[in-house]
This record gives structure tokens, sequence and C-alpha cells, in this order.
């Protein structure tokens, strides 16, 4: 007799929905689509400037409020470039996506890097944030970062 087989199949859906962000991240969307201002919150007890936006420091758990802005223009850490076609990409494959920590910040964030030769990236290069002209707030209201 031949033990049983459990069959796994995969697959893919697609699934839109909408979700509340909270406070904290509302207020950080909502400075980028009216002000094209990137905050921070400072912790009170390491002092780091977390970007994007903690109510709570992940590393001693401190209650965040204070907000700071820590300016559009940031250091390239990593990058990866895409090269295969998602429908969950926002852009057309090839692009790039870049590691930045803002000058201001002691976090980093991940976003597109544009106007750049894929082949002239490197970690290190200065870069800025480039808003799109009609903003919607979320983290895609920053088009993509390009080099300085
Ligand atoms: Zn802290």
């Amino acid at each position: 007799m031949k033990e049983e087989e459990a069959v796994t199949l995969s697959t893919r859906i697609l699934l839109p929905f909408s979700y509340s962000v909270g406070l904290t991240a509302s207020r950080f969307f909502i400075e980028l689509r009216d002000n094209k201002r990137i905050m921070g919150t400072k912790c009170p007890k390491c002092v780091r400037v977390l970007v994007p936006p903690r109510r709570y420091c992940g590393e001693c758990l401190a209650e965040v409020d204070e907000w700071v802005d820590v300016g559009d223009k940031g250091t390239l850490v990593a990058y990866t470039i895409m090269h295969k076609a998602s429908p969950n990409l926002p852009k057309k494959p090839p692009f790039a996506y870049g590691v930045i920590k803002l000058d201001g910040a002691d976090t980093n964030i991940v976003h597109i890097l544009g106007e750049v030769d894929l082949n002239k990236i490197n970690p290190g290069m200065r870069v800025q944030a480039v808003f799109k002209d009609k903003r919607e707030g979320s983290i895609l209201d920053i088009d993509h970062f390009k080099p300085l």
C-alpha cells in the first residue's frame, strides 16, 4: 500500500487592498505629499534619528515623538539592479534600488535610483531625492534618488 502523499502547488495572486498606516507613517507621508519634506523621529534615549519614522525605537524601545527634517540628500550605502519584470515593481526593469542613508538620519531607507547609468553606481555616491509633481501621500511621492 502506498503512503499518503500531500501535493503542494505554487501559484501567485494579486490582491488589491487598503489599510491604515497609523499616525506616525501618516505624518511621514503627509510631509512628503504637502511639503516635499523627508521627516524622521529622534529617540530621546539613544538620540538616533529614525527614517522612516517610528513611534518606538527598535534599539532601546523608548517612545519617540520628536520630529526632525532629515533633508533630501544622502549617501548611497548599497544597491541592487532589478532585471526581471514583475507586476509589483514600481518601474520597468532594468532599474536600481539603493539603500540610502539620508544626511540627517541614523537609519537607511530603500528607494529607486534614477537619472543614473546603471554601470556607474557606486556605494558612497551622493544622492538627492526627486519628488513627483503630483503627490498622493506615499513613499513613491519621491520618484527616485538621483546622483549629485
Ligand atoms: Zn533609542
